[in-house]
């Protein structure tokens, strides 16, 4: 029954979407959910379509109908950094520098906490959605694409969710401050992450120590927080390669260095090893966005145009050419380019927009979205577990922000963390 609604529900997106055509781009049309909802229903004729000559134990419970998500109801996004694997040993025992440590206090979680967040948002009604469906290009009646905020259609009493992790790459900085190392793909088809423990140095296959495999292993024991096998987006930067594969070329290595020939025959293998590990990913629900290939600043002068198109292209180069096309952009920094892509379009934006991205990820306190209408693309807020948030932030106000997702004081684990405070009571 869920490979055929795997099946059926981008079709059942596209009748509502087709209904809802004469609505692009403005505010007045928008499908409504008595509208949507039977097209939803004649569009899955489940019993005649598959008809199963023997009895299938599943058919005897009554599928949760879907209900309409419409345009105007806010689709939640969350994101992540790679969670802390060994929380000790990077907030405490690590050799990095103090300031270091901070960093990791600031914009990671541990596993520990990570776990408990899935858990509260999947006891809060939440299911993960795919950002390439909440959004999509048409074209309207002058002739002119678009970007448009969709109808989904969820289990009745569900809510959609958006999960992303940014710098999915493994950085050289993560692996000495105690993050997995990379992913594999395990004897049993599976992806694990590879990980070594910085106290005894002993190198494992796991799948409970990396925020990846263990979002795998919690739709795996809770397939109705993903109910059509949608998991997370991965957004990737290509300067240390991605994945924990060292698959980026080094220009400083010209054509005839004579290390040239031993770095292509390394990154040939890097390449060779971290392909099966993305159309695994992919046939498990995960997609891929782009992060910038050197993580740059997309705000202010010191990245300017011509860096801006000579870093897109790298990405397309280094990293496209492995996890396939994308039309999601995550801002490094959370920095707007050109100082703000709300209000105006400006130089940068206007080249990211006409290389292929629509929909434009930056960071808030809440899931903002805005569909542009000069130009066709979206831009969209997602909020942040992390250091800075589940201490309250200004005032103990994030309590607040992320209060339909988790309590934070039932969430930080402030026994391992730098004894930094909270500002929430
Ligand atoms: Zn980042």
């Amino acid at each position: 029954m869920k490979i055929f609604w795997k099946r059926m529900l981008p079709l059942s997106l596209a009748l509502v979407l087709s209904l809802s055509l004469s609505g692009c781009g403005g505010k007045g049309k928008e499908p409504q959910p008595t509208e949507s909802a039977p097209v939803a229903e004649t569009s899955t004729p489940e019993p005649t379509a598959t008809p199963d000559p023997t009895p299938d134990p599943e058919v005897t419970t009554p599928p949760v109908p879907l209900v309409a998500w419409g345009p105007e109801q806010v689709v939640e996004h969350l994101f992540f950094h790679p969670v802390i694997a060994y929380p000790k040993w990077g907030f405490q025992d690590c050799p990095s520098s103090q300031s270091q440590k901070e960093g990791l206090d600031d914009w990671m979680v541990t596993v520990d906490e990570y776990n408990k967040i899935l858990q509260s948002v999947y006891e809060r009604g939440y299911v993960l959605v795919n950002m390439n469906e909440v959004w999509s290009e048409v074209t309207g009646d002058d002739g002119v694409p678009r970007m448009q905020r969709n109808t989904l259609m969820v289990p009745e009493g569900k809510k959609p969710l958006i999960i992303s992790f940014d710098d999915t790459n493994y950085y050289d900085y993560m692996l000495e401050e105690g993050f997995t190392s990379k992913l594999v793909l395990g004897t049993d088809g599976e992806i694990w992450a590879q990980c070594t423990d910085p106290y005894t140095q002993e190198t494992f296959l796991t799948q409970d120590l990396d925020a990846i495999t263990i979002l795998d292993k919690f739709i795996r024991e809770h397939p109705d927080f993903s109910p059509n096998g949608v998991k997370g987006c991965l957004s990737l930067t290509g300067y240390q390669g991605i994945l924990g594969y060292r698959t980026q070329n080094d220009i400083d290595i010209g054509a005839n260095d004579p290390r040239r020939p031993a770095f292509d025959a390394n990154r040939q293998a890097e390449i060779d090893a971290v392909k099966p590990i993305i159309a695994r990913l992919k046939e498990t629900g995960w997609y891929f966005g782009s992060h910038t290939w050197g993580h740059i600043n997309l705000n202010g002068d010191r990245v300017d145009l011509a860096w801006v198109k000579r870093d897109t292209i790298r990405w397309q180069e280094e990293v496209g050419s492995l996890v396939g096309p994308t039309h999601i952009l995550f801002y490094p920094h959370g920095a707007r380019p050109d100082g703000d892509d709300w209000h105006k379009t400006g130089p940068k934006f206007q080249f990211l927009q006409e290389f292929g991205f629509r929909i434009f990820a930056s960071v808030g306190i809440n899931s903002f979205s805005y569909v542009k209408q000069d130009i066709s693309a979206v831009i969209c807020d997602r909020l942040h577990p992390d250091g800075t948030t589940l201490r309250g932030g200004p005032g103990g106000m994030a309590v607040g922000w992320y209060s339909q997702f988790y309590n934070a004081k039932e969430i930080i684990d402030l026994d391992v963390r730098p004894k930094l405070g909270v500002t929430w009571q």
